[in-house]
Parts: C-alpha cells; structure tokens; sequence
C-alpha cells in the first residue's frame, strides 16, 4: 500500500504535540511534506489542522460528542454514561478515548494498517450519509474506525471527528511549513491561500513553484474567507492615512455572493451555504447586477421599513425550513460594500478606491453609501448621525488598501461606542419560568482554561428579549446531551458576545472568577468553539481593572 498511514499520522501528531515551540512544529511539518504524494497531501494539511474538508466546502461531518461516545461505548463494551465519566475525568476527549481504547479487546479484522486516505474516504461516507438513518449509518462509520485504531490512533481520530485536534497546529504553522518545505516566500503561500481558502491546494500548487502560486485566482463557488477589521478611532485614522472612507456599520450579518451566469449562492461569514434561506437577498442582487461577480456585504432585517434587530437577521440565515413564513415576517435587504471578483477578473489585490468604482459599474442600488474625508470634523459627524439612527457605529477603510480575505488587520477599523465584552461558549442552560417556560432562561457559559478545555465561568440571565430566547432555544434544543430536572448540557458551538459590570474572583468555578453583572449582548456567528476568550484574558481583564481601581 501506497502513502501516509494514520497510524504513522499520528504518531507525528503526538510528537507535534510534544513540542511546544512554533518553529519546531513548523519544521516537522515541513519534514513530512515532501514525503506525501500529491493526492494525500491536502488531506494530511487538513487532519493536522483538525479539518476534514476544505473551508470552502459545503461538506460537513456531521458528528456531534453524543456520537462519538457511543461509538466508542461500542468498541470498549462500556455504558455509554462510564465514557462520558471517562472523558469528564480527563478533560480532553482524545486522551480519555485513548486510554479507553487500550483496555478493548482486538476487534480488527484488518491485517494491514489503514493510510490516511483510508480514513478519510470512510469520513467522506460519514458525512454523505442522509436522510432517516443518517445518524445509525454515520454511527456505523465511528464504530468501524474505532475498531481499527490502536490506542494513540483513537485520540487523534477522536480529535478529528470533533474537529478540534489540540496539537497547536493552525494554518500560520502550515503556511510557514509549506512554504519552508518547497523553499518559496510565505507571503506568497499567503496570497494563494487568501484566494483559495484550501491550503492543501495550496500545498499542491506549491510544490510545482511559484509560478502556480503567483497564478492563483478566485474560483466561483469557492467562498474565501471574509477580510475583519479592528478597533480603530476616527483621528488616529486621519493621523494616519490623511483622507479615509467611511461607511456605516451596519448590524446585520455578514455575506459573500457568488454569482455566474444564471446560478447565485450567498455564503455566511463562516461560509457556510445560506442560498435557500434567503431567496429574497438573492432576488434583491440578482435584479442589482447582471454581471459574474463575487460580491461582499451585509444583510440587514427590515420590518415596516425600518431595520430590526440583528437577530432577526441570524434567524433567518439559520431558517431551513418555512422560509417563507419567515420571509413575510421579516423582509432581508441586502447592503453590498466590496466586490472581489468580476467577469474573470480577481479584484482582490486592487485598491479600495478601484474596487468601489467597478462595484458601481456593474451593481444598481445595493452599494454602501461611502464618505471620503480628511476632515475629523466631518467623519465625527457622519459617526454620531450613524449611532442617533441606530447603527453600531462606522467602518473606516484605508483607501489605498487591498482586500485580505481572513485578515483582522488595520486597513479596516471599527468605531463604535467601547463596552467591555467578553466571547463564550453556551455549554449549558436552564428552562425558564413562568411565560418562559417553553424556552431556556438561564444559560451557562465557559472560557478556555489553561488545559485548553471548556470550562464555566458564569451564567447569564439578562439581556434576552422574548424573541431572541425563541431563537436561542431554536438554535440550541437539538444540541443538549444531558437534560437532569431544569438543567440541560449542550454540545457547545453557540457562541455569546456578553456585557459585565466588572470580573470578580469567584470560588464557585473552577477557574476562580467570575463575571458580575452578566448581561447577553449578542449571538457572535462569526465565531465557534475555537475562537472564545480564555481565562488569559480573563485574568488581563481583572488586574486592568484592579490597577485602574488604584
Ligand atoms: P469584525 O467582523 O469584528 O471585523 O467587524 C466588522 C463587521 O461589521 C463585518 O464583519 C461586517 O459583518 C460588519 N459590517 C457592517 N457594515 C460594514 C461595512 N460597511 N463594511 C465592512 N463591514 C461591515
């Protein structure tokens, strides 16, 4: 047999993980690169960030814990409740399945070790699987691989299945190691990957030289990450680039719209398909431009011609079904600011300006209204007229700057009233009461601790509307693993943007603080499990708060 077996896989996974400095792990990868043939290089890249399919794909897993706990329960012989101890006990998933694992009878009918394309074909036949016996089939899948992995196979196998493989490998490391493993400038590994969004690809390409990099173009119904700005402030802004442009921050949701001839899907800011959720924003910019393009923007919810809040928004990205219920209750209008690709052409590397003016050639009526200003004055006012309608605030973009899909950098910054927020992980909730009583009232919420794992520190209450807890339990009610009297456990991936008057030290969770007045501000769609504050931040948060006490 040819290629990388996983067993071989995962041993450079532990050795990974046994190193804790970044350009240790950046030369192993590097190693092991050169070593793969062109077909399993891409999915090595992936497995090492803990990725089945590209980020592009609409393909998805499809595993929640619940799942891999039965698998494993299968495999050992145990009760599924003895895993979930073992895993709580633990802390971390892969090892409690490792450890599991080395206490099960041999059940493999396999004499030969599977490759990693093995295991990623039987991953493949996971997600496909659908409809009635979805689950049943995707749980045979789990089953299949556990009983053919050895022990240390089982926690990187399990990491996979959840898509969190916790040996510090994120796509800065695999960028660095490829462009080390075929001695060619990051900055170019970079910009292919900016327009691909698949680093295995990119990989690929790489080892053919630079040429095929330089070459990279966008590709139609290939989603690239969105480009994020930071926190800037309008003088700083000006100080810096003289004149700047201005827009409003409008509170919506993020999107991206591929179209090519008659065929148009709209992506969210996690890229994920939302074409049939939102028929109307895809009628709206059909009708606006006639062109192929690739257009970014955010969609906003109007009721009685008025913008309503962003979660009347996200309810109408996650809709699957009664869309159009849900369409004559609240209308979508979608706002386009950027444009990245048009009739072949990649846009991405020309500036601002050059970019606003194709937009305007081939869109009608959905661009952003931009002020372009040197004056402080001038910008302050646009800013306070932005928050008296009721916007977050403004965006201000550098006009001589490229488009960088997936970078927080400073050629866009947000303005916007400061309030201290933190982002955590819905991990559990309680029903509510009274009028409440059909929805979750209370929610709890964790940080990453130092371990790296999901761990409580506080629980939040206030905040909620009517409406948005109807949603929330929409989003949630399919996602609870445990449910003992009014408490429920989720398997976590909800992520909330939450208010606080100060952080306090606490010996009511683990992690010894807690927040003080926690109020729900919003869901953060833009983020998952991976991207949620830690107790790191935590701990800043409360001696900044400490020292400005003195
Ligand atoms: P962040 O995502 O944290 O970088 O914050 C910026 C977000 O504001 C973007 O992701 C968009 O969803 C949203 N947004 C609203 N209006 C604009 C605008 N005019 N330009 C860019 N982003 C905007």
């Amino acid at each position: 047999m040819n290629g990388i077996r996983f067993d071989q896989f995962s041993r450079l996974c532990e050795s990974i993980e046994g190193v804790s400095g970044r350009l240790d792990t950046i030369q192993m990868i590097a190693e092991a690169i050169p070593t793969l043939i062109d077909s399993e290089l891409p999915v090595f890249i992936r497995f090492l960030m803990g990725k089945v399919f590209p980020d592009w794909s609409e393909q998805v897993l499809g595993i929640g814990p619940n799942l891999l706990y039965e698998g494993v329960a299968y495999v050992t012989g145990l009760k599924k409740g003895d895993v979930v101890t073992t895993i709580a006990g633990e802390g971390d998933v892969g090892r409690a399945v490792e450890r599991l694992l080395a206490k099960k009878v041999q059940t493999s009918f396999f004499s030969e070790e599977p490759g990693i394309m093995e295991v990623y074909s039987d991953l493949t036949r996971i997600a496909l699987s659908g409809g009635v016996n979805s689950q049943r089939e995707k749980l045979r899948g789990i089953k299949k691989l556990f009983a053919n992995a050895t022990p240390l196979e089982g926690r990187y196998l399990a990491r996979l299945l959840l898509e969190d493989m916790r040996i510090g490998v994120g796509e800065g490391n695999v960028r660095e190691a490829i462009a080390q493993a075929f001695q060619i400038e990051s900055s170019l590994v970079e910009h292919a990957h900016q327009a691909l969004n698949d680093l295995g690809e990119v990989a690929v390409l790489a080892r053919t030289g630079e040429e095929s990099l330089k070459n990279v173009r966008i590709r139609l119904f290939h989603p690239v990450k969105m480009m994020l700005s930071q926190v800037g402030s309008i003088q700083g802004a000006i100080a810096d680039h003289k004149t700047i442009i201005a827009e409003v921050k409008y509170d919506g949701s993020r999107f991206q719209f591929h179209r090519e001839g008659k065929k148009a899907r709209v992506y969210s800011r996690r890229l994920e398909d939302v074409t049939t959720a939102l028929p109307d924003v895809v009628a709206r910019l059909n009708e606006a431009c006639s062109h192929d393009v690739i257009l970014d923007g955010e969609v906003i919810a109007i009721k009685d011609g008025k913008p309503m809040p962003f979660q009347n928004v996200l309810r109408r990205f996650r809709r699957k079904h009664d869309v159009a219920t849900m369409r004559d209750e609240v209308a979508m209008l979608p706002i386009v600011f950027d444009i990245l690709y048009c009739d072949g052409e990649t846009l991405i590397d020309l500036p601002v300006t050059a970019r606003r003016q194709r937009l305007l050639e081939v869109v009608n009526g959905v661009a952003a209204p931009q002020l372009v200003s040197a004056a402080t004055e001038e910008v302050e006012a646009f800013y306070q007229a932005a928050l008296s309608e009721g916007h977050e605030g403004i965006m201000i973009k550098v006009p001589s700057s490229c488009y960088t899909p997936g970078v927080r950098g400073k050629n866009w910054l947000k303005v916007k009233p400061q309030v201290d927020t933190l982002d955590l992980l819905v991990i559990g909730a309680d029903w509510g009461e009274g009028k409440r009583g059909r929805v979750f009232g209370s929610f709890l919420l964790a940080c990453r601790n130092d371990a790296g794992a999901f761990s409580p520190v506080t629980r939040v209450a206030t905040g909620f509307s009517d409406e948005e807890l109807a949603t929330l339990h929409d989003l949630l009610k399919d996602r609870v693993i445990t449910a003992s009297g009014r408490e429920v456990t989720f398997e976590g991936d909800l992520v909330f943007e939450v208010g606080y008057a100060e952080v306090q030290i606490s010996p009511n969770y683990a992690v010894g603080f807690a927040l003080r007045f926690p109020r729900f501000i919003r869901v953060r769609d833009d983020k998952g499990k991976g991207d949620i504050d830690s107790i790191g931040t935590i701990r800043e948060r409360y001696a900044l708060q400490n020292r400005n006490a003195i």
